[in-house]
């Protein structure tokens, strides 16, 4: 992190305790930094999941054949900036520069990098402009602060460095919106849930149990809501958090039902498969309708309210293997979505998996929405169709029966002291133009 970085994020004090904390945790050859990707790697694999490491190209240049090794073990590499810099203040010609370098110095390593993550978790429209040109298939650099709240349903006490925190990642509110990838334009996006490694040690300061607490909350909603949890877990920050990942993980994988482990370049690709998928609910004879679905082996049905061949899925839906069946039923088992309603509601729907229909007759669908304000909340929408009597039908979000998915990732700034200090020197090289590898 650069120095400026460093002050506006979070005040002088709190910049000395972390860059003493910082450089502890890294040693002049890359042996210690090592032995913490081994065992984030270890951690990972001991629950069937694999993490993606989005790494500076510099740091990738300098140690090319370590972190090779643990991309031959499964591991995703991602880029993470030529330079570990603030992509929120490049202009397009300079990220077009030194993106198209990063994969440059990633090939050479024998890597195909397919997504890319900000430093600090920042970018801009430029930076979506680039990726879309160079080919990237997802993007994962936005945000999503969860709710805090303990045992009771009492909000937990923030500070001033977490706010300053959420302002500078320009962190999204996960109560009013869906936490899942969404397409922007050919890229995937796909959401980082915070709060992460470093907003729990330090700026929350909180202890083992606190932190793990942490996690486990933000597991317990993504799972309810059918959501996407990616942990960012810095490697260098293994040790200190690794109660954490571990109880996080021991809760996903027993779980029901099941949650999808994968990497981002993996979620990526089943979002894009997912987004060609096509569900058409047509009314056949009157009291029945017709259900087909055009998809892959992975995807799955989720009905309520609906008389169809299936296994108990969660609460009263059914999870549906088959492609195409017909079923009685009086109201059409879709969404009604009422005139005045914003287009984007429309969108929204379509990416959710929820076919509509445009129509004033609120009582002939299984749901209906009806929103007459521009400002309106995703959650909202979706809780009101949870709520709504049914019958309904719809395509899951995640592949399998999984209802919610959560991946494992965390940048590597760093791997040595010297990469470490040669990071703030390297983001102004880059800053003036005067980029170096
Ligand atoms: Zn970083």
């Amino acid at each position: 992190m650069s120095l400026v970085m460093s002050l506006r994020g979070r005040g002088a004090v709190g910049s000395a305790a972390r860059t003493a904390a910082v450089l502890s945790r890294f040693g002049a050859t890359a042996s210690a930094m090592a032995g913490r990707l081994e065992r984030y790697r270890a951690v990972a694999a001991g629950f069937g999941a694999r993490p993606t490491w989005p790494a500076t190209a510099c740091v990738l240049a300098r140690h090319p054949d370590l972190l090779r090794r643990y991309a031959d073990e499964g591991a995703e590499l991602a880029v993470h900036g030529l330079v570990h810099g603030d992509h929120a203040r490049y202009d397009y010609a300079t990220q077009r520069e030194t993106i198209a370098r990063a994969v440059g110095i990633f090939e050479r390593a024998g890597l195909e990098p397919s997504g890319f993550r900000g430093p600090y978790l920042r970018y801009n429209d430029a930076t979506l402009t680039v990726l879309r040109e160079l080919g990237f298939r997802y993007h994962s650099s936005q945000a999503f602060a969860f709710p805090r709240y303990g045992p009771s349903g009492n909000a937990l006490p923030g500070n001033r460095a977490y706010e300053l925190a959420l302002e500078l990642y320009s962190a999204r509110d996960a109560a009013r919106l869906a936490v899942r990838p969404r397409f922007r334009d050919g890229l995937v996006d796909i959401p980082v849930a915070i709060p992460d490694d470093e907003i729990i040690l330090e700026r929350l300061r909180l202890d083992d149990a606190a932190a793990t607490a942490e996690w486990l909350r933000i597991f317990d909603l993504s799972h309810a809501r059918g959501d996407l949890f990616t942990i960012q877990l810095h490697p260098e920050r293994v040790y200190e958090l690794e109660g954490a990942l571990r109880a996080t993980l021991t809760a996903a994988a027993s779980r029901r039902p099941r949650v999808f482990f994968a990497r981002l370049d993996e979620i990526a690709e089943w979002w894009r498969r997912r987004g060609g998928f096509t569900l058409a609910v047509t009314r056949s004879a009157p009291g029945s309708v017709r259900v087909n679905l055009d998809a892959d082996g992975e995807a799955r049905l989720v009905t309520r309210g609906l008389a169809v061949d299936g296994e108990p899925w969660d609460g009263s839906e059914t999870l549906v293997d088959r492609r195409s069946f017909e079923a009685s039923s009086e109201r059409m088992p879709v969404v009604g979505v009422s005139r005045r309603t914003p287009r984007d509601v429309r969108a929204f729907l379509t990416e959710e998996g929820l076919p509509y229909e445009d129509s004033e007759d609120r009582g002939a669908y299984g749901a209906y929405v009806d929103i007459a304000e521009a400002d309106w909340s995703e959650t909202a929408v979706l809780d009101s169709i949870e709520r709504s009597p049914g019958p309904l039908v719809r395509l899951l979000r995640w592949p399998r029966g999984a209802r919610s998915a959560l991946a494992v990732t965390g940048d590597i700034d760093a791997l040595t002291l010297k990469d470490f200090v040669l990071r703030s020197w390297e983001t102004r090289q880059s800053a003036f133009g005067r980029t170096h590898t």
